[in-house]
């Protein structure tokens, strides 16, 4: 049966949303617009003890800079709204209710001290089974234990309870997933969650089920960590007789550290210096700590550039093409070439990504962003200007921030020269050659690389020495560096005085060591 794709991303505003988060947002969404469908951002704010205020800002920031838009939120609203779980809270009671009629859900009034002393004893039992079960069950303090008037009586003077799932005894779930196939589970493994805190709050599996059946979700597609509650939402959904129109279910494979053991978590982030998330945040988390979270935007990535690595974190196209563009991603991402496998998430490659996708960049485009970032630093310049180092650049640098490590010359005379070049090329007959080169670029200010390049050829022909004995020397006096971009374009750059200047200023300061050495 055909139905129109709903697909939701369902963050916990607990803290900040993690780089995988992104990647689920994005396949949801990528999934959502191949299929002319809906994507819903629902936030699954029912876990009171770990909310932290900013998480949702954050995630709706980090979801806005990544331009992957939801059709129906809480910002944007929608017709099977409200959004945000803590919203909801009558439409929970009422199907928990439904729940509770039906038999599929009891009240549980054990204390937690009670509940410690289950524990306990099972473990001195050495039983492998879960605490709340079908067995078990019938020994605590709920519905199906204590007599009517006894249950009517608690709830009648307050007493705390929670509402719990009754887990059918012998049932099979077996559930197609469309990333791992068939996955088999006896009801026996599934303890009896809880699905109603004492708080009045639903708890997650809950509010999961009841929302993505109301929101008509077609396709819950989540990370793997999420599986192995896929039974039990499995059971809900039969317990409330939706079985027939259950979403399907596809989990997304781990991202694992860059070296595959184990999962990728914020300390790699800080250990090897790269951002797991997809912008900056600072803020409290759940227990008062303040964390600060780094971000690939703030790292210099461009969000298309890491959309494209994202995608293929987990998605094997089935061809060597690497670099899609939003539309061939939209129109080739298939979920059932998504790898079951856990994806190790290489750093590299993302640098690599932001690389290609700087290249691909209008000149004019870069020469936007160069310009915000002199600006912001106070230095002014024409923007022809930069417009020029923006051309010259563009090849060589992988971050557009790599403007000052790659063209630190253009703002500035350098304050140090390559070492290597200049222990190998100072010569005094390059110092000759370059100060009359120097002398003839200061009566032309407005010199362009290719009359540069014939005046010194001029001045070369007459000293019968080749472009090759010059050149690096050449580049060290004006950029400090044994390589770089265009030398002549530097040249024209910069123009004819500061070429003067710089030329000026290595023959003083080198040739006083060569002075020195001999
Ligand atoms: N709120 C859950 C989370 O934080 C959603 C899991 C799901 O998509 O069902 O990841």
């Amino acid at each position: 049966m055909e139905r129109p794709v709903r697909v939701r991303f369902a963050p916990s505003p607990t803290g900040a949303l993690h780089i995988g988060g992104l990647r689920t947002a994005l396949y949801n969404y990528l999934f959502a617009k191949q299929h002319n469908g809906a994507l819903i951002l629902r936030i699954e704010d029912t876990d009171q003890a770990r909310y932290v205020p900013e998480a949702e800002s954050y995630i709706n920031d980090s979801l806005n800079w990544a331009d992957i838009i939801p059709d129906e939120s809480p910002e944007k609203g929608g017709a099977f709204g409200p959004y945000k779980q803590s919203e909801r809270k009558a439409i929970y009671h009422e199907y928990i209710q439904k729940l509770l009629d039906t038999g599929w859900a009891y009240y549980a009034f054990d204390t937690a001290e009670e509940l410690d002393e289950m524990r306990k004893r099972l473990k001195a039992a050495k039983a492998n089974a879960l605490t709340y079960n079908g067995v078990t069950r019938n020994q605590m303090k709920n519905s199906l234990t204590l007599p009517k008037e006894a249950v009517e009586e608690k709830l009648k003077n307050g007493d705390a309870y929670v509402v719990r799932f009754k887990v059918p005894l012998k049932e099979d779930i077996r559930i197609n997933d469309l990333v791992r196939g068939w996955v088999m589970v006896h009801s026996t493994a599934i303890d009896d969650k809880v699905i109603m805190k004492s708080d009045g709050m639903p708890t997650y599996h809950l509010a999961n089920v009841v929302d993505d059946h109301l929101m008509k979700i077609s396709h819950v597609i989540r990370g793997e960590e999420w599986l192995p509650s896929a039974p039990l939402h499995v059971l809900l959904y039969r317990a409330f007789g939706w079985e027939d129109s259950m979403p399907q279910f596809a989990h997304l494979p781990l991202l694992l550290k860059p070296d595959g053991n184990g999962k990728l978590s914020k300390r790699d982030g800080d250990k090897h210096g790269f951002p797991v998330f997809p912008i900056d945040g600072s803020f409290l988390d759940a227990h008062g700590n303040d964390e600060k979270f780094n971000g690939f935007r703030e790292a210099g990535y461009l969000p298309e550039a890491l959309i494209n690595f994202l995608a293929l974190l987990g998605w094997n196209p089935g061809t060597d093409q690497e670099l899609f563009t939003r539309d061939e991603l939209i129109n080739e991402f298939a979920l059932d070439r998504i790898n079951k496998a856990g994806a190790k998430f290489d750093i590299e490659k993302a640098k690599w990504f932001n690389q290609q996708y700087i290249r691909k960049m209008d000149p004019e485009e870069l020469a936007m962003a160069f310009a915000k970032r002199i600006e912001s630093k106070g230095i002014s310049l024409p923007k022809d200007r930069i417009r020029e180092i923006a051309v010259c650049l563009h090849d060589r640098i992988e971050f557009l921030d790599d403007l000052w490590v790659e063209g630190d010359f253009f703002f500035a005379t350098p304050d140090y020269y390559d070492e290597k070049v200049v222990k190998k090329r100072w010569t005094a007959s390059l110092v000759e050659a370059l100060s009359i080169f120097a002398e003839k670029l200061s009566e032309t200010e407005n010199v362009s690389n290719v009359e540069a390049k014939s005046i010194l050829e001029g001045i070369l022909g007459e000293k019968g020495m080749g472009l090759g004995q010059i050149m690096q020397g050449l580049r060290v006096a004006i950029t400090g560096k044994g390589g770089g971009p265009d030398l002549m374009k530097i040249i024209e750059i910069l123009g004819g005085h500061e070429v003067n200047l710089r030329i000026a200023k290595a023959v003083e300061l080198l040739t006083v060591k060569e002075e020195k050495d001999d």
